[in-house]
C-alpha cells in the first residue's frame, strides 16, 4: 500500500511558486497531487507550474492576493473549474515587515496580519463548501518557530503566525464532523527569499541562526542543515 498516493486529488498551494511553499507542492506533485500554484508572481507562477508538469503533474497556475477575500473565494472557484474538486489546500503565503515593535505604522501591522492570518482563514473559508461536497479534505496552515516563541524584530509576524496556531485548533474542531482535517506546520529557518531579506535586513541574524535549505529530494523535498 502506498500511504501517500494523492492520485486524482486536488491541491492548492498559496505561495507555491517558491521557497517551502514550491517544495511542498512537488511534494503533492510526486505523490500523483494536481497541484495548483496561487500567487502574485506570474513569471515565477509559471516556472514552477513548468517544473511540477516536468514531474508528471497536473498544475496550473490561479492568480490570487491572499490580501483580497474576493481573491480568495476566485481561487477556490477557478480550482473547482479547472479539476472539479478541491482536496488540499496548504496555507503557505506568507510576508514580514521587520523592525522594533515601537517603530510600526498601524498599517504596517494590520498588513501583515491580513496576509499571513486573515488570508489563510478566508482561503481556508472559500475551501468548506467544496471540501465538504467532496466528502473530505485537508487544510495545513504554514506557521512558524516564533508562532510559539514571538520575535523581538518580527512582533506582527510572530502575532499572525500565533493566530495561526489557534485558528487552525479552532478550525480543525469546526470541521472534524465534515471530514476535513486542518493541521499547522511550524517550519524553522529555512533558506529562501524571506529569510534572505531577514538576513539583510537584522544585523548580526545571519551569524546567528541556523538555517536549512529546501532541497528536492526524488521529487519531495527536504531540509538540510
Ligand atoms: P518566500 O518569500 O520564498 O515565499 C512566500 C510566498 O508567498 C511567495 O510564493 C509569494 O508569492 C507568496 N505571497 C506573498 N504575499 C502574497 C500575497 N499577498 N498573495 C499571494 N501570495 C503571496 O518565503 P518562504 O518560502 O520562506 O515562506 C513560505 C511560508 O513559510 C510563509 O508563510 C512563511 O511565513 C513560512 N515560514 C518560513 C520560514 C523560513 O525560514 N523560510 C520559517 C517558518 C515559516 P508572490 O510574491 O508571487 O505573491
Amino acid at each position: 500500500m502506498d500511504l501517500f498516493d494523492l492520485s486524482g486529488r486536488v491541491a492548492v498551494v498559496t505561495g507555491g511558486n517558491g521557497g517551502i511553499g514550491l517544495g511542498m507542492a512537488r511534494g503533492l506533485a510526486a505523490a500523483g497531487a494536481a497541484v495548483v500554484v496561487a500567487a502574485r508572481n506570474r513569471d515565477k507562477s509559471e516556472a514552477a507550474v513548468a517544473a511540477l508538469t516536468a514531474l508528471g503533474a497536473s498544475s496550473a497556475f490561479i492568480a490570487l492576493d491572499v490580501g483580497d477575500s474576493g481573491s480568495c473565494h476566485a481561487l477556490v472557484r477557478e480550482t473547482v473549474d479547472h479539476f472539479g474538486r478541491l482536496d488540499i489546500l496548504v496555507n503557505n503565503a506568507g510576508m514580514s515587515i521587520r523592525k522594533p515593535p515601537q517603530d510600526y505604522a498601524i498599517a504596517e501591522w494590520q498588513a501583515v496580519l491580513e496576509i499571513n492570518l486573515t488570508g489563510a482563514f478566508a482561503c481556508a473559508q472559500a475551501a468548506y463548501a467544496p471540501m465538504k461536497e467532496g466528502g473530505g479534505g485537508k487544510i495545513i496552515n504554514i506557521g512558524s518557530m516564533y508562532s510559539i516563541f514571538g520575535a523581538a524584530y518580527a512582533a506582527a509576524y510572530a502575532a499572525s503566525k500565533g493566530g495561526l496556531v489557534q485558528m487552525t485548533k479552532s478550525l480543525a474542531n469546526a470541521w472534524a464532523k465534515d471530514n476535513i482535517q486542518v493541521n499547522a506546520v511550524l517550519p524553522g529557518w529555512i533558506d529562501t527569499e524571506l529569510t534572505q531579506a531577514a538576513r539583510r535586513q537584522m544585523e548580526g541574524l545571519h551569524e546567528r541562526v541556523l538555517t536549512g535549505a529546501a532541497i528536492p529530494v526524488d521529487g519531495g523535498f527536504s531540509v538540510e542543515f
